[in-house]
């Protein structure tokens, strides 16, 4: 039974993507789910939306010093982001390898940032880097109704219903 417990827990980690400005002005939302779909990853939240300020400044707190923050948060600022929750086993690494190394000139080609972006600072998608990271950022983007617990067509045994 714990055992159980364990492989339900594992296959319900989850992660916070989000589509920077960027991204959305440049038409990237649709490739960029399309490969978390493809990849077998299940979408349980989304939501577009205009960042504040305070909340980008929870967000990135941990960068607060960095000498780039002020242009991260009017870049994170200058339009609208589409932010997502996706869940499934080992997402939160899994995601970070399909997105690619921040500065997009170290990223190969096949991750979103190695085929779509040249830039660091234009770098057009954001992955949470740690289970707990993940965590502490999807309470903060999303509330708890808005993440959807969902089972699939091809998981129940008939179509009748
Ligand atoms: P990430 O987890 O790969 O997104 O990277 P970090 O958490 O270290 O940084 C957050 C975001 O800040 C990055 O995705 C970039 O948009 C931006 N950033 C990081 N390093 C730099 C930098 O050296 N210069 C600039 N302009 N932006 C940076
Ligand atoms: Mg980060």
């Amino acid at each position: 039974k714990k055992k159980k417990l364990a492989a339900l827990k594992d296959f319900r980690e989850r992660t916070l993507v989000a589509v920077k400005p960027d991204g959305v002005q440049r038409r990237l939302v649709g490739q960029i789910i399309q490969r978390f779909e493809q990849r077998g990853f299940k979408l349980v939240g989304l939501k577009m939306l205009e960042a504040s300020e305070e909340l980008l400044s929870e967000h990135y707190c941990e960068l607060r010093m960095k000498p780039f923050y002020h242009g991260l948060l009017r870049y994170m600022t200058s339009g609208p982001v589409v932010v997502m929750v996706w869940e499934g086993h080992n997402v939160v690494q899994t995601s970070r390898t399909m997105v690619g190394h921040t500065n997009p000139a170290e990223a190969p080609a096949g991750t979103v940032r190695g085929d779509f972006s040249i830039h660091v600072s234009r770098n057009v998608v954001h992955a949470s880097d740690s289970v707990e990271g993940a965590q502490r950022e999807i309470q903060l983007w999303f509330q708890e109704k808005d993440i959807l617990n969902w089972d699939c067509c091809d998981q129940t045994s008939t179509g009748d219903v």
